[in-house]
């Protein structure tokens, strides 16, 4: 008799839906102090130093096998700043091999990408996410807490082109008055570069960052300002719940994409599970509490995955669509450079 071939069964949660999407924290220091994300005032130079809390590499590959047995296809690597964890190529070398996971990507604030980029796409890394919220050299150090420098993200930028990197993921948070005037320059540097570049609106993660709605500037705002400058389309979403929404220059001269976390929620599509340097789930970007998972990776892969589809399938949050009623907010939310965006 014919073997009958099921398909995987995956967990989906209270909602309905599935896990698709890993964000994995490899480390929770970072050499930049975003204002946005990580206060100098708040945050002291040696923060995250300490690397005995983090998972080690055959805790994370344990890891990520048993998220891939229960649905996720893909994985993200962040931080805090994730070219700050040191042997990370050997860690992507492994990652890049698990059955399941078909598409592995970073995201870095690029400061040491023209080091790290040949390494990174030798160990099979294809996909690059990179933040740059201003061309400006003096703001962009201001924004960077004092210490980043463009010109470093820049040759960053050139150096994972050299090293095979194509259609770099640019990401800019706009803030009012801090670089509005950014987003300009922005789009003319990268129009016809072959990279994406991508407005994300500012958030209201975390605690210590202190957010006021009206230093958020919309997706709909910064669309009517690029388009009164160069002529735009939207275009179709590359798969369902792609966060971007795409636009393209009418003059075939490459793409942008607008992340509207504020002004709309895509809760309804949110497949995304994120888990910190120590080892915590989230299961949402505005959770207070994180799960515990370390402890678990002893069940080994396949008890470790029947764990995690037991808290997915508890899962209910959707923050966004509950954002501005009271009880949505609850005062204290992980900090965005543990979990990594
Ligand atoms: N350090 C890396 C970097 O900056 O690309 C990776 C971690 S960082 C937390 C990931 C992303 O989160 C960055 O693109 C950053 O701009 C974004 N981010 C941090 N705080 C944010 C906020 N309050 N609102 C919107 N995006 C934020
Ligand atoms: Fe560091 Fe990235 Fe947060 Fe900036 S956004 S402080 S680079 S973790
Ligand atoms: Fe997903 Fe939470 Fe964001 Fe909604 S608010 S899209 S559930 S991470």
């Amino acid at each position: 008799m014919n073997a009958v071939l099921q398909a995987p069964t995956w967990p989906v949660d209270r909602r309905g839906r599935p896990l698709r999407d890993l964000r994995l924290s490899v480390i929770e220091a970072c050499n930049f102090r975003c204002g946005y994300c990580m206060p100098a005032e708040q945050v002291p130079d040696d923060y995250g130093l300490d690397s005995a809390a983090r998972l080690s590499f055959d805790e994370i590959e344990t890891l990520v096998r048993g998220f891939a047995r229960i649905g996720v296809n893909k994985l993200r690597l962040t931080g805090g700043e994730p070219l700050l964890r040191k042997r990370l190529p050997e860690l992507v070398a492994r990652l890049a091999t698990i059955p399941g996971i078909d598409d592995l990507a970073l995201t870095t604030n690029g400061s040491l990408l023209a080091i790290h980029a040949a390494a990174l796409h030798a160990a099979g890394l294809r996909r690059l996410t990179i933040s740059l919220d201003a061309l400006d050299t003096g703001l962009f150090r201001t924004m960077s807490g004092g210490r980043g420098e463009v010109s470093d993200v820049l040759q960053g930028i050139d150096a994972a082109v050299r090293a095979g990197f194509q259609s770099l993921k640019i990401n800019c948070v706009v803030q009012r008055g801090i670089n509005e005037d950014q987003v300009l320059p922005l789009v003319e540097h990268f129009r016809g570069s072959g990279h994406v570049l991508r407005f994300i609106e500012y958030m209201d993660v975390g605690t210590c960052n202190g957010w006021q709605r009206g230093q958020v500037v919309t997706s709909a705002e910064l669309r009517d300002r690029i388009a009164r400058h160069w002529d735009i389309q939207p275009v179709g979403a590359n798969y369902r719940g792609e966060v971007a929404k795409r636009y393209c220059f009418t003059d075939g001269t490459g793409e942008l994409g607008f992340v509207s976390s504020v002004s709309e929620s895509f809760c309804g599509d949110c497949h995304r599970a994120r888990v910190s340097a120590d080892g915590r789930l989230f299961t949402c970007l505005f959770a207070s509490e994180g799960t515990p998972l370390r402890g678990k990776l002893a069940l080994g892969e396949t008890g470790f995955s029947d764990h995690l589809g037991a808290l997915w399938s508890r899962r209910a949050d959707r923050y966004s669509e509950l954002r501005g009623e009271r009880d949505a907010v609850s005062g204290r939310h992980v900090e965005m450079f543990l979990i990594g965006g």
